[in-house]
């Protein structure tokens, strides 16, 4: 026999038992985010590797060590999408979208990091992200969060918090680094090497360190919350105040930087402990300064990303994953004249009832068989029907998950019936 070849390390395969419950996943944020009325986009999965240098920034993660680059045939360098805000501002601005408009816009699908995989984080996973341009109060990331809250009552999560800071913007970032380099510096000793080689790059990043040893000088560092401008601190201030009167908590934590280099002002994660150290499920903020940064003019933005991996993962721990439905009706058929009456009847229902979901059994075999068949379809009922069931124009009709006797009724009958108890 051939050898078999192996999926690649931290890529998995989401099997025929899993996808119910990521179609229910997506379907409903799919059903949320069009009542709110953002319309989807759909970008290529790859990318010139320059459009995520220059939006995520050369030092961070993603792009030091992260990507999947390769040269393609051409030799251009290309890169499989870490991420999709820097594809979808692309798309945004090649296609007119974004220039004197607002913008309300999600997309879907697998993004690439060459992380460690372990639970909860993987080289390909996917997301659904939301991006709005071209509004700049703080009323939108409000709606952003308010849109969060209800998905998460329409899925039946619990437990979620959401945590919050903001980063002010650009020339407030600018002076708090020279604050924050002066302070790691008195420390410098108690860095580890990522940190010291960030002091020179990028020095807000050495608060999101994922490094235990470093926690005690981290949280000794000056916030960037004390050293913001009066209307930055409005800005904050009025999103605050709107959860309040919606009712959403949350938590300030000032050591949210998130790990773009991108965001400014508003930035949010929403955390679970259910699912150990990759915890964070949605995460996202304010990047009013990428747009021009890819070549566009000035334009506010604020949009998030939800990891779907993390959120069926907690999905898993409800009573959702548990009662999700197979199909409505597994017919079973014994006899050559009832696989030919069987085969009618299934096309006949299946224009009489069009949302039925009915399994034909095909391939023979006795009924215990084609029962078992049935039972492991998850099917709500059996429908039977033999030889003497097609003598006498009937058939068997046999609760599988509800409990009740099995009926006998009228052939011409079956799809009435089913109208009405399914
Ligand atoms: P983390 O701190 O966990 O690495 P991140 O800041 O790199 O997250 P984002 O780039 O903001 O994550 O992506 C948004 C969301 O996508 C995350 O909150 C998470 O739910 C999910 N996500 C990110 N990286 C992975 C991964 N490698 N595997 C699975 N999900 C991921
Ligand atoms: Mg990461």
């Amino acid at each position: 026999m051939a050898k078999q070849i192996q999926a690649i390390r931290g890529m998995k395969d989401i099997l025929p038992q899993q996808t119910p419950l990521w179609q229910y996943l997506e379907d409903r944020v799919r059903s949320v985010l069009g009542r709110y009325g953002y319309d989807e986009i759909r970008m290529p999965i790859v990318e010139m590797t320059e459009l995520f240098k220059r939006s995520i920034g050369e030092v961070t993660d993603i792009v030091e060590k992260e990507m999947y680059t390769f040269a393609d045939r051409n030799g251009d360098s290309l890169t499989l999408r870490p991420e999709g805000t820097a594809g979808c501002v692309r798309a945004g601005l090649e296609n007119g979208l974004i220039f004197n408009q607002t913008q309300r816009l999600w997309y879907q699908g697998p993004m690439f990091r060459h992380e460690r995989p372990q639970k909860g984080r993987y080289r390909q996973f996917h997301q659904i992200g939301v991006e709005t341009f071209g509004l700049e109060g703080p009323d939108i990331d409000l709606e952003l969060i308010l849109l969060t809250v209800r998905l998460w009552k329409e899925l039946g999560l619990e437990g979620l918090e959401l945590q919050l800071n903001t980063l002010g913007t650009s020339e407030e970032r600018a002076n708090y680094r020279e604050l924050l380099v002066s302070y790691f510096q008195v420390h410098y000793d108690e860095l580890d090497e990522d940190s010291r080689r960030r002091l020179e790059s990028n020095p807000l990043r050495i608060l999101d360190t994922k490094n235990p040893d470093l926690a005690q000088v981290v949280a000794g560092a000056p916030t960037l919350m004390e050293h913001l401008s009066e209307e930055s601190l409005a800005h904050f201030e009025v999103l605050l105040k709107g959860l309040d009167d919606a009712g959403v908590a949350y938590v300030l934590n000032p050591r949210l930087v998130r790990g773009l280099d991108y965001y400014s002002r508003t930035v949010f994660e929403w955390v679970t402990d259910q699912l150990g150290a990759q915890g964070t499920v949605c995460a996202g903020g304010r990047y009013d300064g990428l747009v021009e940064q890819l070549g566009g003019k000035p334009t506010s933005a604020v949009g998030f990303a939800m990891g779907l991996e993390r959120l069926v993962a907690l999905l898993e721990t409800t009573a959702v994953a548990q009662q999700l439905p197979g199909v409505d009706l597994y017919l079973i058929m014994m006899g050559d004249k009832a696989k030919r009456k069987g085969v009618q009847l299934a096309e006949t229902l299946r224009d009489a009832l069009p949302e039925l979901r009915l399994i034909s059994h095909c391939g023979g075999g006795g009924f215990k068989s084609q029962f078992k068949k049935a039972d492991k379809s998850r099917a709500r009922f059996a429908v039977i029907l033999g030889d003497d069931e097609v003598a006498k124009g009937e058939v068997g009709l046999k609760p599988l998950r509800d409990g009740g006797e099995q009926l006998q009724v009228k052939i011409d009958d079956l799809a009435g019936i089913l109208a009405d108890r399914l």
